[in-house]
This record gives structure tokens, C-alpha cells and sequence, in this order.
């Protein structure tokens, strides 16, 4: 009688609790892995990402003698179909924490234990679950720096390692063959150009936390904030599919702190915001669809996400060069450097005076590193509208930034084409990445910003005024 791995945000081997409890069920597994509406709903990009991350692990899976059973539909009539098929007595999964997991999962573990079956779901995709970590008087956490200090001495299990070989059932239920999915089918013009730059799996997921910890740990404090050194982990797209455990990063943090490295403290809160944003989008889900703060919904910001402003946005032709080369990274790589990500949400909510829904609407079309969560608790961040948000009225020049954090230009230079005798090739990439439709070339003239960053200042502060500070 086998045991039914649901596979989800969980594409790993290693240090995977469902995986290790079916197995250790001593029962045959069957990994399942379900395309249900929750991945139907996902952004061109993320939607593309999964699938790789899926035929990844499918293969992996395959070499230990095991198998990925593909299947489509709502998750409970697949499972009930598998469970019939095979005759499993049990289900076992990797939570998540989004709210139309949660309920999906509620609902179909009431109905398996009506049905008889039993259903487990456990920890693996954070390293705290966020009902967990309480404030002293009993609710969660609003601000970053306390919930740190409540979390940074909790003993972290080390992570465990893969399973040498997964025990197969005599006969394997029916599958999909991944392609017939077309998971990259809603990018625009296919997948050749983001696969060149997204490493995918959890191999190439462990060499990154490897390389990571051995070369860049040490500076990661100094250098995280600068675009173009290539000073951060690049472990996110990783850790949103599951293909590494937040619990192998962590431990890979603290042995970099035992051997006196100097960044590494920074890298586990940095881990940490991740937790926090996770925290937040279980106490108060509204944070992906509204103000966190009510104080914000009368706030005079265009919701037109097509206007001329919004569209030069988001195509990376508003004319700031830095907030360009940030959209026109995310456009070739699905990925944006962090403090890119501040300075472009900053110039729209604030100078541009866009919703911040508009950004994190096409934030979730074009990041492979798509997180509900991170991706909230960011763009509320740098609207001002969230908990534990920036004052609105700091607002980040684009100029006077990338003097700081480019001073010369080597970030502008990777991403802008425009006015450039031999253009970087990931600048060029940009313009095989976007659609045609848009008519873009590389000797375009570049644009003049529709708003300075003092006039657009200014109108910013003026609106904040005007809403009563
Ligand atoms: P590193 O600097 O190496 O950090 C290690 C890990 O810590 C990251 O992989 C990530 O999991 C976590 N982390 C780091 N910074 C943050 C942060 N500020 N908030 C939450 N977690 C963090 N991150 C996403 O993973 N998905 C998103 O959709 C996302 N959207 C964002 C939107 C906005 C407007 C902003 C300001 C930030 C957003 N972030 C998001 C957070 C952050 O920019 C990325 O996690 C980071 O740039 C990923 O690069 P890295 O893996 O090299 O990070």
C-alpha cells in the first residue's frame, strides 16, 4: 500500500520532512505533482520557472529509481484518482502558508480523512512557522528588528540529508508528459533568453550555497547593496521553488559565523526578512491585495497600469537610467537586484505616483523568484503603506543612488544598449526578451524621463501633504 508524496514548493531531495516520513512510512512512494489552479494562477515567468524546477527534480527522481507522476487538475479530485489507482492509505506534504494554499489544503484534508486517508503535512519550506513566533503579549510580530531578536538564538535543526533510494511501487500510476503543460506558453517569446541566465535544481541550487559560502559570505555586508558586484547568494528562485532549504542557507550562515566571516550575520537576517514576510502574510494575507495600512486607501496614486508612465515603466524606458537597467534585469534574468527592486518600486509609487499594486502585479508576471510574501511585504515596504514601512516622504533619488551604489556605471552599462557603440550582450538580451509588439531596438534614442526626480519629488511630498502626513 504506498504513500503519496504531494511534491509543491518542496523540489528537493535533501532535508525534505514529507519525503523522509513517507519513506521512513516503509510503504512504497509515489511523488505526485499536481497542476492545479494554484499553479495555473501563477505570472508568465514563476508559471516557467516551476516547470523546470519540476522536470529537474522529475530526473532526479528517476535516477534513484523512483519516479514524478505528473497530473492536472483541481488537487483533490488528483489525489482522490491516484489514491484509487494505486490504493494509498496515506498523503504527505510540505505546508505552505499563502492564503489559497491554506485553504485548498484544509479543505483537502478534511475530505481525505473522510475519505479514510491519512493526510500529514509538515515543515520544510520555512525555518520557523509563523503561528510560532509570538510578541510578548500574545500577537505576531508588525516590526522586522524585534521579530529578529525573537528568532536569531532558536536552535535550527541541522538539515538532513538526501535518501540514498526511494522505495518504488510495483506499478506507477499514469502521468503527463511535462511538455504537453507548455508551462513557458505565456512568455512572451519563449524561454531561450531567461534560461541562459536561471540556473535551476537542487544541485545547482547546493553549488550556489557552496560557492556562496566560500567566496562571497565574508564581504556580503559591504558589497549586497552594490547592482553589479554579484556580491549576494542568488538562492532566491531556489528557496521560492524549494530546490534548497531555508534550514541548508541557515546553517551554511551560522558555520560561516563560527569561522569569524564578517557578513554572515547579515546573510541569516536577510534570511530572516523572508521568514518575517512569511510571518506577516499569515497573520494579515490582505497585505498581497490591499494597503496594510487603511490610513492609505484614499492616497491619490493612479491604479491605470497602461498609462504612458506606467507602460514606460514598465518596459524600462522611463529614462533613469538605474531604474531602466532594474526593469530590463528582471525582463532577460526573472531576478532583480534588491536594491534595484527599492529604487524601481520607489520611482513608481513615488515619483510617478502609481499604485503600488501596479508594480507588484507585473513584479509577479516577471520574477522567477516570485514570492507572495517577499513580494508584498517589498512593494508595501516602499509604498509606505505596509507595516514597518519606509516614511513615505524618504524618497530615493535614482541619481544621487547610483552614485552611491553605481558609481561607475557598471550596472547601467550591463542593461542600457541605447546610445552605445558595442553594448553589453545582456543589454542586447533585453531585446530579445521583450515582445516584438513593443518595437523596440537597440539603436533607439533614449528616452528623456517623463519626470525629473525633484519635480517628481515634489508632487510626491505634495500628495502626502495633502493626505494629512
Ligand atoms: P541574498 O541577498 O543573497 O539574500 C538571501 C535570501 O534572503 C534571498 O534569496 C531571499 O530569500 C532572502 N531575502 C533577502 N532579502 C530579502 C528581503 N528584502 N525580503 C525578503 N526576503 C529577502 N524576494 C523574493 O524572493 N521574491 C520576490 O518576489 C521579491 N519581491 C520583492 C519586491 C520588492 C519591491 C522588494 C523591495 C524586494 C523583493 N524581494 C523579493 C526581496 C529581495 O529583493 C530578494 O529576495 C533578493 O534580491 C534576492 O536575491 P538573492 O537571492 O541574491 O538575495
Amino acid at each position: 500500500v504506498p504513500v503519496i508524496w504531494w511534491v509543491r514548493r518542496d523540489l528537493r531531495l535533501g532535508d525534505n520532512a514529507a519525503l523522509a516520513g513517507a519513506i521512513a512510512s516503509g510503504r512504497p512512494v509515489v511523488p505526485l505533482f499536481i497542476h492545479d489552479e494554484t499553479v495555473e494562477a501563477l505570472g508568465a515567468a514563476a508559471k516557467w520557472r516551476l516547470g523546470e524546477g519540476v522536470a529537474c527534480l522529475g530526473q532526479a527522481l528517476s535516477a534513484r529509481g523512483s519516479r514524478l507522476i505528473l497530473r492536472r487538475g483541481p488537487a483533490l479530485d488528483v489525489l482522490r484518482g491516484v489514491i484509487a489507482g494505486t490504493g494509498a492509505a496515506a498523503v504527505v506534504w510540505s505546508r505552505a502558508y499563502d492564503p489559497a494554499s491554506v485553504a485548498r489544503d484544509k479543505a483537502v484534508k478534511a475530505a481525505l480523512a473522510e475519505d479514510g486517508v491519512e493526510a500529514r503535512s509538515c515543515a520544510g519550506h520555512l525555518l520557523f512557522e509563523p503561528w510560532t513566533v509570538e510578541t510578548g503579549q500574545g500577537g505576531f510580530y508588525k516590526v522586522y528588528t524585534p521579530y529578529w531578536k525573537a528568532v536569531r538564538d532558536r536552535a535550527v535543526p541541522e538539515p538532513a540529508p538526501a535518501p540514498g533510494m526511494i522505495p518504488r511501487p510495483d506499478t506507477w500510476p499514469a502521468s503527463d508528459e511535462i511538455g504537453t503543460w507548455r508551462m513557458g506558453a505565456a512568455l512572451r517569446r519563449g524561454a531561450a533568453v531567461l534560461a541562459r541566465f536561471a540556473p535551476v535544481g537542487e544541485a545547482a541550487a547546493q553549488e550556489r550555497l557552496d560557492e556562496f559560502a566560500a567566496r562571497k559570505i565574508a564581504d556580503y555586508a559591504e558589497r549586497r547593496a552594490w547592482p553589479a558586484a554579484d556580491a549576494t547568494s542568488g538562492l532566491s528562485a531556489h528557496l521560492t521553488c524549494g530546490e534548497i532549504s531555508a534550514r541548508a542557507c541557515w546553517h551554511a550562515g551560522l558555520n560561516a559565523m563560527d569561522a569569524g566571516k564578517a557578513g554572515a550575520e547579515t546573510f541569516l537576517k536577510e534570511l530572516v526578512w523572508r521568514e518575517f514576510a512569511w510571518h506577516l502574510m499569515w497573520h494579515s494575507p490582505h497585505i498581497a491585495e490591499r494597503n496594510w495600512r487603511e490610513g492609505w486607501d484614499g492616497f491619490a496614486w493612479s491604479t491605470e497600469g497602461d498609462s504612458p508612465e506606467a507602460t514606460a515603466w514598465k518596459r524600462g524606458r522611463t529614462g533613469i537610467p538605474f531604474v531602466d537597467a532594474a526593469m530590463r534585469e528582471m525582463y532577460v534574468t526573472g531576478t532583480m537586484h534588491n536594491r534595484a527592486r527599492m529604487i524601481a518600486a520607489s520611482w513608481l509609487t513615488k515619483n510617478l505616483m502609481i499604485h503600488w499594486r501596479v508594480g507588484l502585479d507585473w513584479f509577479a508576471e516577471h520574477l522567477i523568484d516570485w514570492d507572495p510574501a517577499s513580494n508584498a511585504m517589498g512593494w508595501q515596504w516602499v509604498a509606505g503603506s505596509g507595516p514597518d514601512a519606509a516614511p513615505y516622504f524618504r524618497i530615493f533619488n535614482p541619481i544621487t543612488q547610483a552614485e552611491k551604489f553605481d558609481p561607475d556605471g557598471a550596472y547601467r552599462d550591463a542593461w542600457i544598449a541605447e546610445g552605445r557603440q558595442s553594448p553589453d550582450p545582456r543589454a542586447l538580451a533585453y531585446f530579445e526578451a521583450v515582445p516584438r509588439a513593443w518595437g523596440l531596438l537597440p539603436g533607439d534614442a533614449y528616452p528623456a524621463p517623463a519626470v525629473t526626480p525633484e519635480a517628481g519629488r515634489r508632487r510626491a511630498l505634495a500628495a502626502y501633504e495633502a493626505r494629512g502626513g
